[in-house]
């Protein structure tokens, strides 16, 4: 496995490649979810490119950027044991210069949900997504649906600017006790543990709901809250593929999404139906 700190590197490494490439953006401190995208870009592609850099400029003012979790040496050898071939770890001084161009999220799908939560967040995100499908030239890019909504709007991103990357969305991976795996999921203590199974139990009672006929997605949205309580609910929504709020759900367009604090970690998880 090629390490590449600096652009030059990386181009250098992609150089003496040929065939697909796929590419997984990530912040790094992996786990199986993201071990989840990177087999099956090994599967699908002639070569893999792995990047971990934690993006300052998704985080607002406030947020744990200092204490996002770092596992340097885990995470190379978990890169090289998926067969990684080369993996991108630049500097915040590689990625970002002052004065810099702005890459902008959609004023209205980029300011719901997450974005109400964390007005700029996206702004950060798509910057150093569209940087990072710049440097790497990929044929195919690896997301998570677990974050739905920044799937949503780098699909946006990639169709608005034309950008020539074939976007595969990968299901969420989670605990055998239903609890999505995130890199944040560290911060829980043990009992936070067990409260933070109300994410993925309020949405398992949302499927079955819909298995039972309600679609109605204020009966659902209500009841998800009866299970969440007494976390602190950031939002319960129910929205269809382009992020627009509906009435009833509707099969095969509709994702259920949830954002909660459970102490002082904020987690969110949701499920397309
Ligand atoms: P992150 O390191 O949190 O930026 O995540 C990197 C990629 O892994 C993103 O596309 C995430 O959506 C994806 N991801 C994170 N957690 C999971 C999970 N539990 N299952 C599947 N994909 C995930």
């Amino acid at each position: 496995m090629i390490i590449a700190r600096t652009t030059v590197e990386l181009r250098a490494a992609l150089d003496s490649k040929t065939g697909s490439i796929g590419f997984v953006p990530t912040m790094g401190a992996l786990h199986v979810g993201h071990r989840t995208l990177i087999e099956k870009a090994r599967r699908e592609n002639d070569v893999v490119v792995v990047s971990i850099f934690v993006n300052p400029t998704q985080f607002l003012a406030g947020e744990d950027l200092s204490k996002y979790p770092r596992k340097e040496e885990a995470d190379f050898k978990i890169c090289e044991l998926c067969g990684v071939d080369v993996l991108f770890y630049p500097e915040i001084n590689t990625m970002y210069g002052k004065d810099e161009v702005g890459i902008k999220c959609p004023d209205i799908r980029g300011y719901i949900l997450e974005g109400a939560s964390r007005p700029g967040h996206f702004d950060g995100v798509l910057t150093v997504v569209m940087k990072l499908l710049n440097l790497v030239r990929a044929s195919r890019v690896y997301f998570g649906k677990k974050d739905a909504q920044q799937l949503s709007l780098i699909t946006q991103m990639v169709e608005n600017y034309f950008m020539n990357v074939e976007i595969i969305a990968v299901d969420t991976v989670r605990e055998s006790d239903g609890l999505a795996l995130s890199s944040r999921n560290v911060y829980l203590s043990q009992e936070e543990r067990i409260d933070a199974l109300k994410l993925s139990a309020s949405l398992k009672k949302a499927t079955h709901l819909v298995m039972q006929g309600v679609i109605e997605t204020k009966a659902i949205s209500n009841a998800m809250m009866g299970i969440l309580q007494p976390l602190k609910v950031e939002y319960v929504a129910i929205v269809n593929r382009r992020f627009e709020a509906i009435p009833e759900v509707i099969i095969g367009d509709t994702i259920v999404l949830i954002a909660a604090r459970v102490g002082s970690t904020r987690l969110i998880d949701n499920v397309w139906m």
